[in-house]
This record gives C-alpha cells, sequence and structure tokens, in this order.
C-alpha cells in the first residue's frame, strides 16, 4: 500500500508583521492573540502601531484612550498616542 500525503495542514500560518516577542503593552497577550474581549486573531482585531514604537491590540488602547485619566497618551511612553494606519498605503510602509 502506498501513502501520498497530498497537502500540509495550513492551519495557523497567519501572522502580524511585528517581532516575535512583542507582546501587547496593555493585555500583555502576545499580538499573534486576540485582545481580551475577541475571540479570533486577525481584520476583527486589529493592531494599531503607535508613532512612538508601541504597537496595541485596537480595542485594548481604544479602551485605553476612552479613559480619562489616560489623556489621550500612549500607556507605555506617556507621548500622545497617534497611530499610522496600516490598511492605509498611501500612508506609505518601509520594507
Ligand atoms: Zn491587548
Ligand atoms: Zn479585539
Ligand atoms: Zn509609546
Amino acid at each position: 500500500m502506498k501513502v501520498t500525503i497530498q497537502k500540509w495542514n495550513t492551519v495557523a500560518t497567519w501572522r502580524w508583521d511585528i517581532p516575535e516577542e512583542d507582546v501587547c503593552g496593555i493585555c500583555q497577550v502576545h499580538f499573534d492573540g486576540t485582545c481580551p474581549t475577541c475571540k479570533y486573531p486577525g481584520d476583527d482585531c486589529q493592531l494599531l502601531s503607535g508613532k512612538c514604537g508601541h504597537n496595541f491590540h485596537m480595542h485594548c488602547i481604544m479602551e485605553w484612550i476612552k479613559q480619562e485619566s489616560s489623556r489621550g497618551q500612549c500607556p507605555m511612553c506617556r507621548q500622545p498616542f497617534e497611530w499610522t494606519d496600516q490598511n492605509n498605503e498611501s500612508a506609505g510602509q518601509i520594507e
């Protein structure tokens, strides 16, 4: 009997283009996972890359910014938090 592997299982090959060891500064979950309120990683639970160099789950940083005590600042470095839109190609990505 001859067994042929026709196809590798292509599950969970999805990744964000960020360093492996990077975790969300708010919930401390790796970016391959989701924020605490989401079940599935990917487009439904996106990342925001702050111009200060810190990355967060979009949902985490939005919750943070909503709090008055945050004053719109990055929770990691306390600079005013601004981010680049990863879906907006006109913003320009350096590859
Ligand atoms: Zn998070
Ligand atoms: Zn989420
Ligand atoms: Zn920061």
